[in-house]
């Protein structure tokens, strides 16, 4: 079968690699028919993802239709539309043992640290494989993944109704989150340096938008809030300033969701956390939260048509890469599709 695979930095190519095999009971095979091109494969693309070893096939965001199930798969049949879930974890570590194994000390993902889903075929845990229910065009089978960081977000922010929520970022996964915390209820408030990126977010759902070179980001959300300032500030721009922005920001008692991977530090004062008695945490791939995306999509509170920017077939990979790279502001989720 055919998968692509980035050999080295800047080297990317469509091989050929053997067919994957049931070897495991409870090893599900799907022929996948479409994946999500994210800023982390990018990364591994152009060697700046400092989790990622080469050579590898690439794709954590990917689905397709069940093709085989092994002898002790249960409920999942051959010919179902299904997602994957791309995270691995040990089961017995400290994280795994109360529930959050999303950051298991022995993590991987597929796609980054072990072999992906940019392929005609791919094998996956049963536990991993998650069906759709109604049927889904087949080039958005690969979208769940990106609106579980979504789900993870707004679980980890713990949105309720009625919250009003700042989302620092229009990118895909601040538009991801925004689309989730809306179908929870909230009122959602976007910021953006680039004004195609807010206009897509309104126009998917999003409240209110504040360009920030142009607009007073402070007394936008006092008037968002009446005054009372935000409770909610999920940071997505993820720079040790935009971190420091979202301490600034945030209303005694807020919470704050840090999404960022670089380890440079932010300079915080241990006052405005301690004064506000701020709640900071971390947000990392998802938790069990495809079930809660593929409900959105079913009961079309999520668009994942909207999200796709455009698809392309996979061997146009290199294409899709240039536009990633040359075009971002056009450009929100491609797609990469492989039937035939
Ligand atoms: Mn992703």
């Amino acid at each position: 079968m055919k998968a692509i695979k980035i050999t080295s930095p800047f080297h990317a190519e469509i091989t050929e690699v053997p067919k994957p095999e049931i070897t495991a009971p409870d090893d599900v095979i799907i022929r996948v028919t479409s994946g999500g091109i994210c800023g982390s494969d990018i990364g591994i693309y152009n060697g700046t993802n400092s989790l990622a070893t080469y050579p590898r096939l690439i794709g954590h965001e990917f689905g397709g239709i069940v093709e085989a199930v092994g002898p002790a798969v249960t409920g999942i049949e051959p010919g179902s539309q299904a997602a994957a879930d791309p995270v691995l974890s040990c089961g017995k570590c400290y994280a795994c043992r109360i529930g959050r194994h999303n950051v298991c000390r022995n993590l991987e993902v597929m796609g980054v640290h072990r072999d992906g889903g940019f392929a005609e075929y791919v094998k996956v845990p049963a536990k991993n494989v998650h069906l759709y229910h109604k049927k889904l065009d087949e080039s958005l089978l690969g979208l769940a993944e990106p609106y579980t960081i979504g789900a993870e977000i707004c679980k980890r922010a713990q949105i309720q109704a009625g919250d009003q929520v700042l989302i620092m970022g229009s990118g895909p996964i601040g538009i991801c989150a925004m689309q989730v915390a809306k179908r929870q209820g909230a009122q959602v408030i976007l910021s953006d340096l680039v004004k195609e990126r807010l206009e897509k977010a309104k126009s998917m759902g999003a409240d209110e938008t504040v360009l920030v070179p142009e607009e007073n980001l402070e007394e936008r959300l006092e008037q968002f809030t009446d005054g009372e300032g935000i409770p909610v500030v999920v940071d997505t721009v993820c720079t040790p300033a935009s971190l420091e922005d979202a301490v600034r920001l945030a209303c005694p008692a807020g919470r704050i969701v840090c999404l960022g991977l670089k380890d440079q530090p932010s300079k915080i004062c241990m006052a405005d956390i301690t004064k506000k008695e701020l709640t900071i945490v971390g947000s990392r791939l998802n938790n069990n939260c495809f079930g809660e995306v593929i409900a959105g999509f079913e009961d079309g509170s999520l668009n994942p048509e909207q999200l796709m920017t455009k698809a392309y077939h996979y061997t146009d990979i290199m294409e899709a890469l240039t536009m990633i790279t040359e075009h971002p502001k056009d450009v929100l989720k491609l797609v990469l599709k492989f039937e035939g």
